[in-house]
């Protein structure tokens, strides 16, 4: 239409399109496997789905309270006791989010505003830059790059990356899309920032079960100092296959969970019924469920990098979530964009670009993303058509 402007308000330019869905359209144009996109092609927890049935069918269809129902808060107190040793007030100190997703950006929204910066570890989460960009805030980047066979940070950049302004630090452990699971060395470092430089620090625990090889998870806000400034995220969707369910948790200090609230309420108010009773009833009942999907996604890991390094790619075993890093410079590409484009129509396969995920580009340019939260046929077939790009 002439004469119309761009609609969208400024800080928003730019976060139009995503690469999922350039990538997953390609998939369906070209009949490929897509191995972009990170979610399960297999259910959750059967006696899970059923709580979820029964609480559809037995009158749990209306607004549950804003913070979430009972039972889904007292399983996550307990959870995080259990599990961590780390004490919360269910009344107080855990609000249900609409997933991991809205719980981030009901947190940096409450937390972070226009003249603020908030660090973040880089390649990101996407959802991150978007979130920030919504706050009017700033992002400010510090770099994972490969070491040893993991992508780790440099504490020098980490503290150089932390000014006057900055007043939150987004972590992600395990990482998406690096799939490193920090050290207790490197989250002492961010933790060392954090305390001198007041901080409040926001993590994203949304693999807290997917880790490997011994790998433990550590959250933040178990270090010293750190439980009375960390606001810590997780949900349901990746520890018991639904990410569709999108049901997420807080837990924080009851002020800033006050804070987080305060956004939340105007953002959806509540997160549906059914799947906190069903998510509730898994985090009492279903961890060894989870346990032996911790088990089979180790093995798919380990299918895929075979797969992958038998075709020619260079990669990074991930300690945690589901994702690979592939090097691309074996195969002769340099760019990820470029080889992510035409990977489909070389290969029947869709990776995603690790690049769109920097600020820095450049130290992301030779990576693509392969998930492989995948049936074994699925990943077989996708390193087998891959095997043809040498
Ligand atoms: C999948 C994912 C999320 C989103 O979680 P939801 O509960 O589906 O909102 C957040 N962070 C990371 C790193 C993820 O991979």
């Amino acid at each position: 239409m002439v004469g119309v402007v761009e609609p969208l308000v400024p800080r928003m330019q730019g976060f139009g399109t995503t690469i999922f869905a350039e990538m997953s359209a390609l998939a369906v144009e070209t009949g490929s496997i897509n191995l972009g996109q990170g979610f399960p092609d297999t259910d959750g927890p059967p006696s899970m789905l059923d709580a979820a049935v029964e609480a559809i069918r037995n009158g749990g269809n209306q607004y549950p309270p804003g913070p979430g129902l009972p039972e889904l808060r007292e399983a996550v107190a307990a959870q995080r006791r259990d599990r961590y040793g780390l004490e919360y007030d269910p009344a107080t100190e855990v609000y249900a989010t609409v997933g991991a997703t809205e719980g981030i950006a009901a947190s940096v929204l409450a937390l972070a505003g226009p003249g603020d910066e908030v660090v973040v570890f880089e390649p990101y989460y996407d959802s991150y830059a978007a979130t920030i960009a919504l706050a009017g805030a700033e992002r400010r980047p510090v770099t994972l790059r490969p070491s040893e066979g993991r992508f780790t940070f440099d504490p020098d950049e980490l503290r150089a990356a932390v000014g006057p302004r900055t007043k939150a630090i987004l972590v992600n452990s395990p990482h998406n899309p690096a799939g490193t699971v920090f050290t207790r060395g490197e989250l002492e470092a961010v933790a060392a920032v954090c305390r001198e430089h007041d901080l409040v620090a926001i993590t994203d625990e949304v693999y807290e079960y997917l880790t490997f090889d011994g790998a433990e998870h550590i959250p933040l806000a178990s270090l010293d100092g750190m439980r009375e400034r960390t606001v810590s995220v997780s949900s349901a969707g990746k520890t018991f296959s639904v990410t569709g369910w999108k049901t997420g948790w807080v837990t924080a200090p009851a002020p800033y969970v006050r804070a987080v609230q305060t956004v939340k309420q105007f953002t959806t108010y509540a997160a549906g019924g059914p799947w906190q009773r069903a998510a509730a009833h898994a985090l009492r009942h279903e961890l060894g469920w989870v346990e032996e999907l911790r088990v089979s996604l180790q093995a798919k890991r380990d299918r895929l990098v075979s797969g992958l390094e038998a075709a020619g790619f260079r990669t990074y075993r991930p300690q945690g979530t589901y994702f690979v890093q592939a090097d691309i410079r074996p195969l002769g590409f340099t760019d990820g964009m470029e080889l992510a484009r035409a990977l489909p129509e070389k290969a029947g396969v869709v990776a995603i670009p690790t690049q769109v995920f920097y600020d820095h580009r450049e130290a992301g340019a030779h990576f693509v993303r392969f998930a492989f939260c995948k049936k074994d046929e699925v990943i077989d077939e996708a390193v087998e058509r891959l095997a043809r790009l040498t």
